[in-house]
């Protein structure tokens, strides 16, 4: 077991020893932060463009909105559900739920969302060292399973990894040793073989680390 504090590039990352590799996906495969902003931006444009509201309140709706679903669902992949933020930031707007808005809006966030996201080129490197060495691989990742799935599917994952678990499908999120050890099942492989790497120290390292998984910062 090896844990490391420091940050890793991931070209320093030794394959040695290892037979299955579980990755995150936000923020380390890509940049989250310009993605996030682009959803962010479409939806007020939308709003502004349709005269739904006014995007300044829509902002400030969305971040009570964010704030009281995040206490309500902290630990689980539902406490980041775009959909949910909406809804609750147009029940606080309109007095009424609003859900058929709130699935455009959504759709409207995600899909802005993933037209600006691009690979980390050094993570797509590393991904095509991992399969060229026959190690497999799992992406282990916080958020509802449908958005996660559409990552995958834009990242075009199907190329270089084996499985994926999302903290919906495990019930809660990292650093729950329940997500890593169904990677582990998935992978049929013990901690001691398999690396975790990840942009989060709690999240990621440290809940890797806990299962004798060794861990890298990146
Ligand atoms: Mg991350």
């Amino acid at each position: 077991m090896s844990l490391s504090l420091t940050k890793h590039r991931f070209s320093e990352i030794s394959l040695e020893g290892i037979q299955g590799a579980c990755l995150d996906l936000d923020d380390t495969l890509y940049a989250y932060e310009p993605c996030n902003k682009a959803g962010f931006r479409a939806v007020l444009n939308r709003v502004e463009q349709q005269r739904i509201v006014e995007p300044a309140a829509l902002e400030q709706a969305w971040k009570e909105a964010r704030s009281r679903t995040h206490q309500q669902l902290s630990g689980q992949a539902a406490s980041h559900s775009r959909l949910l933020y909406l809804h609750t930031a147009l029940e606080l707007l309109f007095g009424r739920s609003e859900p058929a808005l709130a699935l455009e809006l959504e759709s409207c966030f995600w899909d802005a969302y993933l037209n600006v996201m691009e690979w980390n080129p050094e993570a797509e490197a590393f991904l095509q060292a991992l399969k060229s060495a026959g190690i497999r691989t799992c992406i282990v990742t916080d958020l509802t399973s449908h958005i996660q799935f559409r990552k995958w599917a834009h990242l075009d994952l199907q190329r270089y990894c084996d499985f994926m678990v999302t903290s919906e499908e495990a019930g809660l999120e990292k650093p729950n040793p329940i997500i890593f050890h169904k990677a582990l099942s998935k992978l049929q492989l013990a901690p001691e073989q398999v690396m975790m790497v990840g942009d989060n120290h709690e999240k990621d390292i440290l809940g890797a680390v806990q299962l004798g998984m060794r861990a890298y910062l990146i």
